[in-house]
Parts: structure tokens; C-alpha cells; sequence
């Protein structure tokens, strides 16, 4: 018997994780299936987190219409989700005459699309907003609504929610096929599972294509476009305090460099196709340019305090713009999500939810829906009485596991048993942090590994980094 649900979600990123907690909302029954072991394992895991304010998209593009409503919402669901947030407000910089006619026409743009409060400055107002500015730079724009936001933190509340509302997610679960019943879709896995549903919802990210002509639609394509980062240590908080873009031009659209979420820096992202949709490796060369690069508009950046580097895809559609449309009965696309996807996320999450009313869904909002998201405590952050009640309660939060980040076997082992459940290394290090500080992992990795397989129930050895074929441990030595 194949389970059945209202309406399946392919791809667990935060376009997936957020129309499955929409769509719970409105009360249907949801399935939301992962290709990988976790949620955010894609472009939801690695991008630049910034909350665009909206002036880069062309008016009248959904590009255009769903960021700048996102980019509102986004605050307001960060609060309800307990999710990092930060309101830094952007820069786009620019260093000559051409430059600041772009910028006079992101302004003006930004203004069609409906984003408050954007300023011209000079080269002096800018740098007395952000001093570590060069002197090259001439002119920037001001957008005081953009922010930052964790992506992944988003995504894994957003999948929480979903699930504390009755959604079931099913992870390892590779689509492979659809086919179409007279009035249903039954959606099978490489492994030979299938799942029924009167709707399905394709946000398979840089493999939406090939979702979609799985369902008979073939009319674009997505081609992945990898973008590099350096991330610096949290010591170098201050180096900017707002996101610091620079303008596009004929040479390329720059680097940003802007502080986190949780108040690192991050520099880049580079912009090369690539033909491998999963390559996420970084390269000499695409770190060399990213150096390179952001010393032109922030001068002293200390790279001797970076801590690591990482690479994420875009899905690039070849529209130009979103495309999300409902091309089939019952099958929506949520495809080519690529920049200012992230931003845009809370409003793709609605504007689905209208596209499937259209096809006859039954939508109404349930009274008993919880919007919040119980993610593990945070104890580096609390006072100390607070910390030793905690301790005094459950001693393992009196255990440090994660020296750089301060993280405690006990909200390790709360992060484990909360949904969705973490199951390797890296899905532990997005909850918790536990192995995002100076070393990277080099104090903790053995430790998170023997708390993961003692709750999990498991063999050391059958722990893995990032799920498949990443294992830790191969077998003893003696
Ligand atoms: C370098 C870079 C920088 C960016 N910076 C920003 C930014 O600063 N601000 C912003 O707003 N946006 C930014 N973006 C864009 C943003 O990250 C994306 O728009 C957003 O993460 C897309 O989410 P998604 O859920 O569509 O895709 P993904 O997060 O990629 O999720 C798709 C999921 O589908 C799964 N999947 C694929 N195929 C299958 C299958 N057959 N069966 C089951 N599951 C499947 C994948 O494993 C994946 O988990 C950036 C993107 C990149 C790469």
C-alpha cells in the first residue's frame, strides 16, 4: 500500500522546507522527500545569506516582486522560528563615473520594485558609515532594510515547523520518476519507494530540470554556477558592519564582503559554470580572485585570520527569472531558484500556496497550527545563574565539547533527538556550531562522532561526515 498525501515536496532546501511548512499551515497533509541524509545539504547550505532589499531584479520579474516581499517577511518568521537574524543594512560601493550611474540606476530600480529608503553617498558619507572602506572607493548606495540571515538555521526551523505540524520527511529519498494517475501522481524513489499525492511541488534546486521533465515538462533548463568564499574568524568582527557589495560592472559583478549571521566575515562568491551540478570543491584560483578582488573596495582584511573556505551552486535557470508555474494538473515547479532566492523564500512559500488553489487545493488555515521552532538552547549566550541551573538539572550541559563555539554535550545530544533529526557529522555541526570555530572540527570531530552513534544506537564506524560514502571511521588498528 503506497502512503498517500495531499501534496509531495521534492528537495529539502529553504524553498522546500518553507512551502511544506506553508502548506501544513493551510492544512494539508505534507511528505517532504531529500535526495541526501538531511535538509540544507544544497544551495541552502552555502551562500551568502544576505536578506536582499530588493533594487538588483528587474521590475515586473517574479525575481523582482517575491524578493522585496520576503525580504519583509523575513524578520518577523526569523523571530517566530528563533532563527539568527540581523539587520545590517547593504552597500553597494563604486569607484568612477560609470559606477555611479549603475547605482543611480539601482536606486531608481530599487524604487520601481518598491524598496524603502534608498540613498545616494558619497565616497566620505560612505566611509563614515564604514570606515574600513578604501579610498578608492567614490560613491555607494545605501539600502538600510538588507540584512543577514543563517540559511541553513532557516531551513532546518522552517522543516521543523513543518513536521511539528504533521509533515513526515523522508530523507535518502531520490526522486527518480512521476507518473500521473487520472488524478494523482505517484512520485518514486531510486530505491523503489513510491509515494502518492494529489499535488506535487518540485524544488529540487540544480536538478529542478530534471524534475520537471520527469513529469513531462521540458521546456528549460538549470546549469549550476559555483560561487567560492573565505570565511574569517569571529575575532575579526567590525571589519564591516554592513554588507558590502560592489557594483557591477563589464568586469564582473565583484565580491561581497559582509559580516554573518553569527558575526564572522564572509568574502565572495566567485561565478563559474560548471557541468558538475554537485561539485562543491573550492579551487586556488576561485579564492585567489576572491582575495583579489574584495581588497579593492575594504582595505586591511586580515586573510591570515581565515578559518575556512567553501563553495555553493546556483541553480541558474534559463529564463533569466524564477520559474515557478504549474505547467501540469497537480505539479507545481519551484525551479532556476537562484539569487535572491534565499530572501525570497517566505513569499515563493505563499505564492505556491496560491498557485496550488488555482488547482483545486483545499487551503484553509488550521487554528491549531504552531509556527514555533523549539531549536536546542544556545548556552554560550546565557547568563551564568541560567547556565548553572541548566548544569544543576542535566551536568552533561556542564561538559564543553566544542572549545571555539563553547557547545555542550547536552545541547548535542538535544540538537539529535530534535526534528528534523540530525544523522551525520556535518547535519550535527549546522545545529548545533559544534566544529564551526578556529579548528574547524579538529578538537570536537571525535567526540560529536561517539555522542552520535551512542544516541543514534549505531557503530562508530557507521558515522559519516555528510552522509553516503563519508565515513570517519574505517575499523580499529589494533
Ligand atoms: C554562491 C551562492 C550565493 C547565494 N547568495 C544568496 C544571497 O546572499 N541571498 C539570497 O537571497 N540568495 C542567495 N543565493 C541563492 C539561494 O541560496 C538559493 O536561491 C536557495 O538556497 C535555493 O533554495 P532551493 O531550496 O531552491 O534549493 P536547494 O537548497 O539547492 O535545495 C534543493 C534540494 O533538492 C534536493 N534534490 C535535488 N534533486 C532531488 C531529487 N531528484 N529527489 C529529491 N531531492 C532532490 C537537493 O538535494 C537539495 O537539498 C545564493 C546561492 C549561491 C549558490
Amino acid at each position: 500500500m503506497k502512503q498517500q498525501f495531499d501534496t509531495i515536496v521534492i528537495g529539502a532546501g529553504v524553498v522546500g522546507a518553507l512551502v511544506a511548512r506553508e502548506l501544513t499551515r493551510l492544512g494539508q497533509r505534507v511528505a517532504l522527500v531529500e535526495r541526501t541524509d538531511d535538509v540544507a545539504t544544497g544551495a541552502s547550505r552555502a551562500n551568502s545569506g544576505i536578506v536582499h532589499a530588493g533594487y538588483d531584479a528587474h521590475p515586473g520579474t517574479l525575481k523582482a516582486k517575491l524578493n522585496v516581499k520576503g525580504s519583509a517577511m523575513m524578520e518577523g518568521l526569523c523571530a517566530e522560528m528563533d532563527v539568527s537574524f540581523h539587520r545590517c543594512g547593504s552597500l553597494v560601493v563604486g569607484f568612477d563615473e560609470n559606477d555611479e550611474q549603475t547605482i543611480r540606476g539601482l536606486i531608481a530600480r530599487g524604487q520601481t520594485n518598491g524598496v524603502p529608503d534608498l540613498a545616494f553617498l558619497t565616497g566620505d558619507e560612505a566611509r563614515k558609515k564604514e570606515p574600513s572602506l578604501t579610498d578608492e572607493v567614490t560613491c555607494a548606495l545605501w539600502a538600510p532594510t538588507g540584512a543577514v540571515v543563517c540559511p541553513y538555521e532557516l531551513t532546518i526551523a522552517a522543516a521543523g515547523v513543518a513536521i511539528r505540524n504533521g509533515a513526515t520527511l523522508f530523507c535518502n529519498f531520490a526522486v527518480a520518476s512521476l507518473a500521473r494517475t487520472e488524478d494523482a501522481w505517484e512520485v518514486t524513489a531510486e530505491d523503489g519507494r513510491t509515494l502518492c499525492a494529489a499535488y506535487v511541488v518540485n524544488c529540487a534546486g540544480a536538478h529542478s530540470d530534471e524534475v520537471a521533465r520527469m513529469a513531462g515538462d521540458d521546456r528549460f533548463t538549470v546549469h549550476a554556477r559555483r560561487g567560492e568564499y573565505l570565511l574569517l574568524d569571529r575575532e575579526c568582527a567590525g571589519l564591516v558592519r554592513s554588507t558590502v557589495f560592489m557594483a557591477p560592472s563589464k568586469m564582473g559583478k565583484g565580491v561581497l564582503v559582509s559580516p554573518t549571521a553569527h558575526g564572522n566575515i564572509i568574502i565572495g562568491p566567485t561565478a563559474t559554470d560548471t557541468d558538475d551540478r554537485d561539485d562543491t570543491a573550492t579551487t586556488a584560483e576561485g579564492l585567489d580572485t576572491v582575495r583579489r578582488l574584495s581588497q579593492k573596495s575594504v582595505r586591511g582584511i586580515p586573510f591570515g585570520r581565515g578559518i575556512t573556505c567553501f563553495a555553493g551552486l546556483r541553480a541558474v535557470g534559463s529564463t533569466g527569472d524564477f520559474i515557478i508555474d504549474a505547467p501540469r494538473p497537480g505539479f507545481v515547479n519551484c525551479a532556476g531558484i537562484e539569487s535572491p532566492g534565499l530572501s525570497a523564500s517566505p513569499a515563493i512559500a505563499e505564492y505556491v500556496a496560491e498557485l496550488l488553489a488555482q488547482q483545486g487545493a483545499a487551503l484553509a488555515p488550521r487554528p491549531d497550527f504552531d509556527p514555533t521552532y523549539a531549536s536546542p538552547v544556545s548556552f554560550r549566550y546565557l547568563p551564568a545563574d541560567k547556565k548553572n541551573e541548566i548544569i544543576a538539572r542535566d551536568p552533561r550541559y556542564g561538559r564543553v565539547i566544542c572549545r571555539c563555539e563553547t557547545v555542550t554535550e547536552g545541547e548535542i545530544v538535544a540538537a539529535i533527538h530534535t526534528e528534523p533529526k540530525p544523522r551525520d557529522l556535518d547535519a550535527v555541526k549546522r545545529r548545533t556550531r559544534c566544529g564551526m570555530g578556529r579548528c574547524q572540527g579538529g578538537f570536537c570531530t571525535p567526540y560529536v562522532s561517539e555522542i552520535l552513534a551512542r544516541e543514534l544506537g549505531i557503530p562508530e564506524t557507521s558515522v559519516t561526515k555528510s552522509g553516503g560514502a563519508s565515513p570517519l571511521l574505517v575499523g580499529k588498528t589494533k
